[in-house]
């Protein structure tokens, strides 16, 4: 299969499995991996530096104008903010909250998405996030939809936690993820949802090995059809 220039789009809520899962589809497929989740990420954690508040779009946007985002080799894959090594940093649950609040600004998500778009356009690429399929790649080889319960995507946020060494309740991953939800799927620009063409996957049953080998066979079918 020549993987070369496809484009594979992966949306869904937080803790469906999406990272996990692309990584090992770029690694199979030997194509790169754009974590976009990790650009709102570095974005907020800049902003929280500056000792700003991530309520103000216009003030997140100028930041935003103001700093690099690059992305290194490697598992995790190293994340640099104006070249300096943020990868563990941008993983908390509070850089979490502030991406999350930070994302919903237009002057924000536009600028973000001009920046994927740039990333992705010469194919040979998964990205993962929350409007990948309906705004930044919507003619992506592929669209898929990953998802999984509440409480199965709270438990494996805290097992996430856990093993990083980080102190985590069930009930506080639970309702963070609630919330993050709510948020992501509420808010007026570009919200979170299943684009019509995009294949919905149930992560819960399936390892992610399980779940990467459901998504290739959906790509070569895609691929099949378009020969
Ligand atoms: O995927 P991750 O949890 O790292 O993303 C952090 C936050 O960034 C999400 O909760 C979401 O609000 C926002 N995000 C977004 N659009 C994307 C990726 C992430 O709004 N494409």
């Amino acid at each position: 299969m020549d993987t070369s220039k496809v484009v594979i789009a992966i949306d869904g809520p937080a803790g469906a499995g999406k990272s996990t899962v692309s990584k090992i589809l770029a690694r199979k497929l030997e194509i790169r991996y754009l974590d976009t989740g990790a650009m709102y990420r570095a974005l907020a954690w800049k902003a929280l530096g500056q000792g700003l508040t991530t309520h103000d779009g216009d003030e997140a946007a100028k930041v935003l104008d103001a700093t690099t985002i690059d992305f290194g080799l490697g598992d995790p894959q190293p994340v640099l903010v104006d070249g300096v090594d943020v990868t563990s940093q941008i993983r908390t649950p509070e850089i979490g909250e502030a991406a999350s609040a930070i994302s919903q600004f237009t002057p924000v998500r536009q600028r973000m998405v001009a920046r994927q778009q740039e990333l992705v356009a010469s194919g040979g690429v998964i990205l993962e996030g929350r409007d990948v399929t309906t705004v930044v790649a919507p003619n992506a080889t592929l669209k898929v939809y990953l998802t999984a319960s509440l409480e199965e995507r709270a438990l494996r946020r805290q097992k996430e936690f856990i093993a990083k060494g980080m102190d985590s309740e069930f009930t506080d991953v639970r309702s963070q993820i609630l919330n993050r939800d709510h948020r992501d799927i509420s808010r007026q620009d570009s919200p979170l949802t299943v684009a019509p063409d995009a294949m919905v996957v149930e992560s819960a049953e399936h390892s992610p090995e399980e779940v990467a080998g459901i998504i290739t066979k959906l790509l070569e079918a895609k691929l099949e059809a378009k020969s």
